[in-house]
C-alpha cells in the first residue's frame, strides 16, 4: 500500500485509504437483516455485552421490518445529500450478522450485493464465536465475487474486563477466528473499546500490541459511551465511576496509534451514540473535536502511526 499518511493526518484514515483505492468517496449503508445475537438469545450467554443497546450495537442501522432495498434507498438518499457520485459498502451492522442458518445468510448477502451496481464491498459485523466452517467457506467463495470484510468485536484482550462486560468469549476464540478468516483471504477489522471499567492506559495499549501480532487490516477504536437501556448505563446511574475525560482519551488513543502497525487502516477513532440515548460522557458527541485533538497532538509530537512499534 502506498503511504496515505500526510502532514495533516499522521495515521491511515479510512477516507484517505478509499480515495487511494477507489479514487472516490466510499460510504457504508447500514442494513438490518433482523439478526439476533448469541450473547443475548442464550446460544452462548444471556443479557449481552453490558454496554450493548437494545439495537444490538447497530444504533444507526436500517429498520429490520423494511426490505433491504428500501433500507438501502432511504440511506442512499441521505448520503447523496452530503456527497454525490460515491460508491457504497453494504454493511450488516446490528447484532451478530452471521448468527443464522447458512441458507438465510446466503439469501440476505446475495441480495445485498445486488442492491446497486455501485456497491463495491460487503461488510459484516459479527462475533468471533459465530463463524462456523460452512459460513466461512461460503464467505470465502463470496469474497471471490465481491470483497467481503468482517468486522470482529474484541473490545479488550484482558479476560477480567471481558468477563466484567459479559463478552462471553475469550481471546483465543478471537485469535482463532482471525486466523480462519485470513486463511480464506477475508479482510478483518477489529473493534476495541477504550475506557472500560478498571482498565489502565497500559492495558489499553497492550490490547493494541496484541492486535499488532495478528493479520488484521483495520481497526475501529471506540470511546466507551454509556447509553440508556443498557446494563452498564443502568449500573453507572446507580453508582457512577470515573469515565475517561477527553484529555485522557486523546492521550491514550495517541499512544495506541503510535504503537499500531503502520499497515493497519484506522476506520474509527471515537464512539458514536444517538444523542437522545447517551448518558455519558457528553464530550463524545463532539466527534470533530475529538479527532482534531488527536490530530493536533500527533502533529505536535511530529510522530506518525507505528512510530513506537518500529523502534521496539
Ligand atoms: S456481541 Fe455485539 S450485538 Fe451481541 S451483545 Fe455484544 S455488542 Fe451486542
Amino acid at each position: 500500500m502506498m503511504n496515505i499518511m500526510n502532514a495533516e493526518k499522521h495515521y491511515n484514515t479510512l477516507s484517505n485509504y478509499y480515495q487511494w483505492k477507489y479514487g472516490k468517496k466510499v460510504y457504508k449503508i447500514a442494513l438490518n437483516g433482523g439478526f439476533t445475537c448469541p450473547n443475548i438469545d442464550g446460544t452462548v450467554a444471556r443479557g449481552g455485552c453490558t454496554f450493548c443497546s437494545f439495537m444490538g450495537s447497530g444504533d444507526f442501522a436500517g429498520n429490520k421490518h423494511e426490505p433491504l432495498i428500501k433500507q438501502f434507498e432511504m440511506q442512499k438518499i441521505m448520503m447523496e445529500n452530503k456527497w454525490q457520485n460515491g460508491l457504497y459498502i453494504a454493511y450488516f451492522q446490528a447484532n451478530t450478522n452471521t448468527h443464522a442458518p447458512l441458507s438465510k445468510l446466503k439469501t440476505l448477502f446475495e441480495e445485498a450485493i445486488t442492491l446497486n451496481p455501485k456497491i463495491v464491498m460487503l461488510s459484516i459485523a459479527t462475533r468471533p464465536d459465530s463463524l462456523p466452517e460452512d459460513v466461512l467457506d461460503y464467505l470465502a467463495e463470496l469474497n471471490t465475487r465481491v470483497p467481503v470484510q468482517i468486522e470482529l468485536g474484541l473490545q479488550t484482550i484482558h479476560q477480567q474486563t471481558s468477563d466484567l462486560i459479559n463478552r462471553a468469549h475469550d481471546l483465543k476464540c478471537f485469535d482463532d477466528a482471525v486466523a480462519k478468516l485470513r486463511m480464506r483471504h477475508i479482510e478483518v477489522i477489529v473493534h476495541i473499546i477504550n475506557g472500560l471499567h478498571h482498565e489502565t492506559k497500559t492495558m489499553m495499549v497492550d490490547t493494541i500490541k496484541h492486535i499488532n501480532t495478528l493479520d488484521i487490516q483495520g481497526i475501529k477504536i471506540h470511546m466507551l459511551h454509556l447509553m440508556q437501556k443498557t446494563k452498564m448505563g443502568h449500573d453507572y446511574v446507580q453508582n457512577p465511576w470515573h469515565l475517561l475525560t477527553l484529555e485522557e482519551y486523546v492521550d491514550i488513543t495517541v499512544e495506541q496509534i503510535l504503537w499500531l502497525r503502520k499497515d493497519v487502516i484506522i476506520h474509527r477513532l471515537t464512539g458514536d451514540a444517538p444523542s437522545h440515548m447517551l448518558i455519558a460522557p457528553h464530550w463524545t458527541k463532539k466527534k470533530f473535536v475529538v479527532i482534531n485533538e488527536i490530530d493536533k497532538r500527533l502533529r505536535m509530537l511530529n510522530l506518525y502511526q507505528g512510530a513506537y512499534n518500529e523502534v521496539s
